[in-house]
């Protein structure tokens, strides 16, 4: 029990992390849909740590408990084992939708579940936003916008998407998601937040998930050939996952109900992109003295089928109607992230 008070300070229950002791009239009951995942979990832990309480549903297809596990047996935290293709009942405030798998191996490994997860997951997500009147937050993605035709990718460009090729599983799932979603609130009134969310990295990403972030960084700690898919003239630009929480959190908090890009603007080729890795791989190695014989080798593999040709949020109207911006640069989150994963790696754990 806390008492009603307007001073806020922090508890410290002397196991977890501190975090602020908000009054009842502010705290709310946050349900996180795969917070058990590389974006759930950071958002998890700033709404612990901002006083709220929070219910976390995943199956731990690509989550795990790890990455959660400091906030087990915290009064404001639970966590539940469950699938969001079956209903969930919860009384809640907010609800942010994160669950489903976001690297192209993992929601390609079955396609047919991807596009459950996406369409049957929301149904069920907003079917209960409705019934409790929480207000609802989907994580939709810039693949919504397919291999683009207009550069860089402003909200209201409709894409130009393959609805039958590999990548469809996801990039129509999350299509039907976010009409699924206005559906809602145009005939329920259902309080709904979208944000289109462009490539993110950080720590706690699944090293084995396939993206070009954690395989790039990978390789070039362990000294193997760094993988470039195609020619490498294809663009994507990274976000850092502190800079997409802030985003999402200010979202879920504004009265804006149109979709939003939340990403980062400096445009890399991905051949640019795996030499800035190496360079600033090979600089943490110098600086912490590790010995290296020569530089890794750059190679060229096959290009994925629908592998989108050039990839750059338009991020005005995050930054008229959210006032965000990202902080970090690419070469600043690139570092803490080599640093994270050199540290996995001599802990045996990478
Ligand atoms: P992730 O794979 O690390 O996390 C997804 C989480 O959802 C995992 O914990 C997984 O176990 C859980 N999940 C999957 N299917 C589920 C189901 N049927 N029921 C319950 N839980 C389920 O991926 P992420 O990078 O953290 O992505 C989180 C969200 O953000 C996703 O909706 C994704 O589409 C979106 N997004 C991420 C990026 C990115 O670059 N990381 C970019 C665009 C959009
Ligand atoms: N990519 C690459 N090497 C890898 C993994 C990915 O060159 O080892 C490329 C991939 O073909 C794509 C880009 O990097 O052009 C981004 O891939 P990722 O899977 O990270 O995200 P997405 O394609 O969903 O943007």
């Amino acid at each position: 029990y806390y008492p009603e008070t307007d001073s806020i300070s922090y508890t410290t229950l002397s196991r977890f992390p501190p975090v602020k002791l908000l009054p009842p009239s502010q705290r709310k009951r946050i349900l996180v849909t795969g917070g058990a995942g590389f974006v759930g979990s950071h958002l998890v832990d700033r709404l612990m740590v901002l006083g709220h309480e929070v219910t976390v549903i995943d199956n731990f297809f690509t989550g795990s408990k790890t990455t959660v596990s400091h906030w087990i047996g915290h009064p404001n935290f639970e966590m539940v084992r469950h699938d969001v293709v079956e209903p969930f009942m919860i009384e809640c405030d907010q609800i942010y939708h994160l669950a489903c798998p976001a690297s192209p191996p993992h929601y390609q490994f079955n396609a047919v579940k991807t596009i459950k997860t996406s369409f049957m997951g929301t149904l069920n997500m907003l079917g209960l936003a409705k019934r409790t009147k929480a207000r609802f937050l989907i994580t939709s993605t810039s693949e919504v916008y397919g291999d683009p035709e207009v550069h860089p990718q402003h909200e209201d460009y409709w894409g130009h998407v393959n609805p039958i090729g590999p990548r469809a599983c996801y990039d129509e799932g999350k299509r039907v998601a976010e009409t699924l979603t206005y559906g809602f609130q145009r005939q329920d009134g259902v309080d709904v937040r979208v944000a289109r969310i462009f490539n993110t990295y950080g720590p706690r990403m699944n090293p084995a998930d396939g993206r070009v972030v954690s395989n790039f960084i990978v390789q070039a700690l362990k000294g193997e050939d760094m993988t470039v898919f195609g020619d490498g003239t294809q663009t994507r630009s990274f976000q850092y996952i502190h800079d997409l929480i802030d985003g999402l959190i200010a979202l879920m908090n504004s009265p804006e109900s149109r979709p939003v890009n939340i990403g980062n603007s400096d445009e890399f080729t991905i051949g640019d992109f795996a030499e800035l890795v190496r360079e600033i791989v090979e600089k943490v190695q110098d600086e912490d003295g590790v010995k290296r014989s020569r530089s890794v080798n750059i190679i060229y593999k096959e290009i994925p089928t629908d592998d989108p040709q050039k990839r750059r949020p338009d991020t005005t109207r995050a930054k008229e109607t959210l006032d965000w911006q990202p902080k970090w640069t690419t070469r600043m989150g690139l570092e803490e992230m080599i640093r994270y994963y050199k540290a996995k790696m001599e802990e045996g754990s990478l």
